[in-house]
């Protein structure tokens, strides 16, 4: 008799077979641009605490302290006895820190998504999506129930094409900076098309906030663009704020509609109030560190200046995010293991996270790197890209 799952068996083997199983590994150490690894120590180069604050003493010292105050748990949903007055501190001082009317906390960014747009549309509406999407936005949009139209990559004019034949709300959903490619979405362009035809702009920020613009404000900053033109902004707090959760940030109405409506916020407990004090301590370094993001933004310039002279097939990123091309899967994955046997944690992004035939090293940089950490980087590289089967 056939044991149960049998057939998950045939899928899983299927899967390892076009070289896109996936594994994880077991972290020893603190987050940081070193950790340990099954007893070896590693730099990395894949998380996305890009400004190094996931272990700064500051934040760990406020999640202690909103521990003691508040206990781990948050013991229910917001609507019912989990907002504490630091998760209340924490989304005014977001909506402060994004120039938006309100912030609204989720437990994560792709519960923040799903239920943002699943309850701004239903049937009868229409969604229009970027194909390069992250996944929580493409499964939030047909969990709407709308009807879901995907649109060239960063392409404008694909989409008012297809915005003019749409009936009911129309919602334009966007990466700001795309998570496995690293380029910015055409923000300015995309607000033009979408007040044309009276539609509704949501970006999500997760890989810009905090790490984008002078001030950190991420991509709606970079494009100077407000509430009016993007009135739907989300971000999330586990990559450049170093902590865990999202927000919602925009009008009045738009928040009241979230607490009233999106099933992701009303069903799930609060995010712990520890949490929010960890992120309010972060928020504060955010804003008052700028050279984090400056030197940001110089170690990704030089990693990717120095794989052009290499020969090595970058993107069109001008983010922390340096994606190289590698295309096959199996020599994506093999380069990273070799890597990892060097030193460096650099992750294989297969399919069907990006699109097939381009799979690639997704390289990331924290502002707790050093120009020696993106010199050796690329040494290694050299050597092990060219060896590569
Ligand atoms: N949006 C984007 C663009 C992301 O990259 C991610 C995280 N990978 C999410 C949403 C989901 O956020 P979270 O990890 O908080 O669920």
């Amino acid at each position: 008799m056939a044991h149960p799952f049998s057939e998950l068996t045939a899928e899983l083997d299927d899967i390892a077979q076009q070289g896109l199983y996936r594994s994880r590994r077991i972290i020893e150490s603190p987050q940081g641009i070193n950790l340990e690894i099954d007893g070896r120590n590693v730099v990395n180069f894949c998380s996305n605490d890009y400004l190094g604050l996931a272990n700064h003493p500051d934040v760990v010292n406020a999640f202690k302290a909103g521990a003691d105050q508040y206990g781990v748990g948050s013991g229910s949903a917001h609507l019912i006895c989990g907002h504490s007055a630091a998760h209340h501190a924490l989304e005014e001082e977001l909506a402060a820190f994004t120039g938006r009317d309100r912030a609204l906390l989720f437990s994560t960014g792709y519960m923040a998504n799903i239920g943002v747009i699943s309850a701004l549309l239903g049937r009868g509406d229409a969604v229009f999506e970027d194909r390069l999407n992250h996944a929580s936005l493409l499964d939030g949009g047909l969990l709407s129930g709308a009807r879901f139209k995907r649109y060239a990559h960063a392409d404008a004019a694909d989409l008012s094409a297809n915005l003019e034949k749409a009936a009911g709300n129309k919602l334009i959903v966007t990466d700001g900076v795309f998570s496995m490619d690293g380029d910015f979405a055409p923000l300015n362009e995309l607000a033009v098309a979408a007040k044309k035809q009276g539609a509704w702009l949501m970006v999500d920020d997760a890989h810009g906030l905090g790490v984008i613009g002078e001030y950190g404000g991420g991509i709606v900053e970079h494009y100077g663009l407000g509430q009016d033109d993007v009135p739907v902004l989300m971000g999330t707090l586990g990559k450049g704020f170093g902590t865990f959760g999202a927000f919602v940030a925009g009008s009045e109405v738009l928040i009241e509609t979230l607490i009233q409506k999106a099933r992701t916020y009303v069903y799930t407990t609060a995010l712990p109030a520890a949490v929010a004090e960890a992120t309010r301590a972060s928020l504060k370094i955010v804003i008052s560190e700028s050279w984090r993001r400056d030197k940001l933004k110089k170690l990704s310039e030089r990693f990717r200046l120095g794989a052009e002279q290499l020969g090595l097939q970058v993107m069109a990123s001008s983010s922390a995010i340096q994606p190289i091309l590698i295309g096959d899967s199996q020599r994506a994955v093999n380069i990273s293991n070799a890597l990892l046997d060097a030193g460096f944690l650099v992750s294989a992004i297969r399919p069907p996270t990006v699109p097939q035939g381009s799979a690639r090293l997704r390289v990331t940089f924290s502002a707790l790197h050093e120009e020696q950490h993106v010199d050796r980087l690329l040494d290694a590289l050299a050597k092990i890209i060219a060896g590569c089967k």
